[in-house]
């Protein structure tokens, strides 16, 4: 699931090249990702973009006659940045041809994408937007204190959780703890406040270290070959491998069909204190 840092790349990527450009023809063979009804994809015919804002997980396309195009691409949704004549990838679902010949489409295998126009003072009608937490890269540290004392529960399932704080999946939750040093499923009413503040310190440097590389990738690259990156991770996805900090071997822990990666030198389940208790 693309999170922060790769929306944020496909942001710095499109922007420029959307600039100056009109919506010469629109086509959804998969038309029910597009929920406020395929034939509003038409509606743009003729119309060009502004800025691209990123709320969450969910990307927000400024149309130039104030609506907005809002996706959230869900589990494997992909944009393709492309010319005419390339070949489509397999479960293309939305498409949007512009008058240079180039063609902005979006891909999803699982094809749960979700895409909303709305106007501009609607955003709000999207569903899940409304509920969104503060993001996490625009949340202060005194908000995010603030906001974590309501979740006493396991620290990994709260950084995800999107009404709490918004951007954060399974991958930089993985990263963030390892980074901090906490284990995925320590509760936060075990963690004082010093805990609370590397971790927030943590989760900024993690997204911006992540997303400067996640950018250079995808300006060398281009958009269409993944929907996510994750070459750069250290213990996402890396089970058997070593800890890049101290050797051992990452560990992999599904629960609730998540799959958790993390150290168990690098990220003790309980207190050097001996202040946790065995669960
Ligand atoms: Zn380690």
């Amino acid at each position: 699931m693309p999170e922060i840092p790769d929306l944020e790349a496909i942001r710095h990527y499109l922007v420029p090249r959307l600039a100056g450009l009109t919506v010469t023809e629109t086509e959804a063979p998969i038309p029910w990702l597009v929920r406020t009804g395929a034939a509003d994809l038409e509606t743009l015919h003729g119309h060009g973009f502004g800025e691209i804002h990123r709320l969450g997980k969910f990307l927000v396309f400024f149309v130039d006659d104030g609506r907005l195009l809002v996706v959230n691409p869900m589990l494997t949704g992909r944009f393709h940045w492309v010319e005419q004549k390339e070949k489509r990838a397999s479960r293309t679902g939305v498409v949007l041809a512009f008058d240079d010949g180039h063609e902005l489409r979006y891909s999803d295998q699982r094809r749960m994408g979700r895409f909303y126009l709305v106007a501009g003072d609607r955003l709000d009608e999207v569903p899940q937007i409304a509920k969104l937490g503060p993001d996490a890269m625009a949340i202060e540290e005194g908000e995010f204190l603030a906001r974590i004392r309501r979740h006493p529960g396991q620290i990994k399932s709260t950084l995800m959780k999107q009404e709490f704080m918004a951007g954060i999946g399974n991958a930089y939750s993985d990263e963030i703890l390892w980074e901090t040093g906490l284990h995925p499923h320590r509760r936060r009413s075990t963690m004082s406040e010093d805990d609370l503040r590397r971790l927030y310190r943590s989760m900024r440097d993690t997204i911006t270290w992540a997303s400067e590389i996640v950018d250079g990738t995808v300006q060398t690259e281009g958009l269409g070959r993944k929907e996510e990156w994750r070459q750069h991770l250290r213990v996402h996805r890396r089970a058997g491998e070593p800890c890049p900090r101290c050797g051992e071997a990452v560990k992999g822990q599904v629960r609730s069909g998540i799959e958790s990666n993390y150290c168990v030198r690098c990220q003790p389940l309980f207190e050097s204190s001996g202040a946790g208790k065995a669960q």
